[in-house]
């Protein structure tokens, strides 16, 4: 597909046009060739040095140790991965906003979820939030900045209340949409699961990751 020189493509929070140093990069790993990470020969331990160089790399883009990085197939992959990876159907509950993306939405729907409404502004309702929570909730997801109003939700408070009313959930954020506005690293630190994805801020589109604390449990 080629944009036309005179367009002016203004749709970014659906996808960012590839930087040119990622199509390089992507290009030159491409033509080396392909091999198995996990392998012993040659190529797959080069392959492996690339794999955990990119770990490192977005690891520290986001304030996060390597080993927390997963990689994935995208935002939809790593938000799904987050909820049913922390929940399974009949054992416990999950909770997200009204106005979360269908990667996070349908998931929680499919799980017989709890979906907390938001405000006129599109904020939580925090009220509404505790509410909802009890010890039964194993997960409450909470995006950061949505993907059609571009509304940040108060993350700090939802972390609060959180954790006076749901002792035992864990905290998932869909970050996709903020990478290019916000601090997310602030944010990593506070939530136990953060979902990017790379074609938000100029990668390629099918790559991703969730950024998962190491101590927590995660169904594949
Ligand atoms: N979450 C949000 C907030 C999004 O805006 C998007 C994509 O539009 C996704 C998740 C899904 O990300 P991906 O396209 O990488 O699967």
């Amino acid at each position: 597909m080629t944009r036309p020189q005179q367009t002016a493509y203004l749709d970014h929070a659906a996808s960012t046009p590839m930087r040119s140093e990622a199509i390089a990069e992507m290009t030159s790993l491409m033509s080396a060739g392909a091999a198995n990470p996990t392998g012993a020969h040659k190529l797959a331990r080069e392959a492996r040095k690339v794999l955990d160089r990119s770990r490192e790399v977005v690891a520290a883009e986001f304030g996060a140790d390597p080993g927390d990085v997963i990689f994935t197939a995208g935002g939809t992959e790593a938000d799904n991965l987050a909820i049913f990876g922390v929940v399974e159907p009949g054992g416990g509950v999950a909770v997200c906003t009204s106005t979360e993306h269908h990667a996070v939405l349908h998931p929680v729907e499919h799980l017989g979820g709890r979906v907390v409404p938001v405000d006129q502004r599109g904020l939580i309702d925090l009220d509404a939030l505790t509410a909802t929570l009890d010890s039964d909730v194993k997960l409450v997801s909470v995006m950061l900045a949505n993907n059609e109003s571009g509304v940040v939700q108060p993350l700090d408070d939802v972390a609060e209340v959180v954790a006076q009313h749901a002792p035992n959930a864990v905290l998932h954020s869909d970050a996709v949409q903020a990478v290019t506005w916000l601090d997310v690293g602030q944010f990593v630190s506070r939530f136990d699961l953060v979902s990017i994805s790379a074609h938000k801020f100029g990668g390629p589109q099918g790559t991703g990751a969730l950024i998962a604390r190491s101590d927590i449990e995660l169904t594949p």
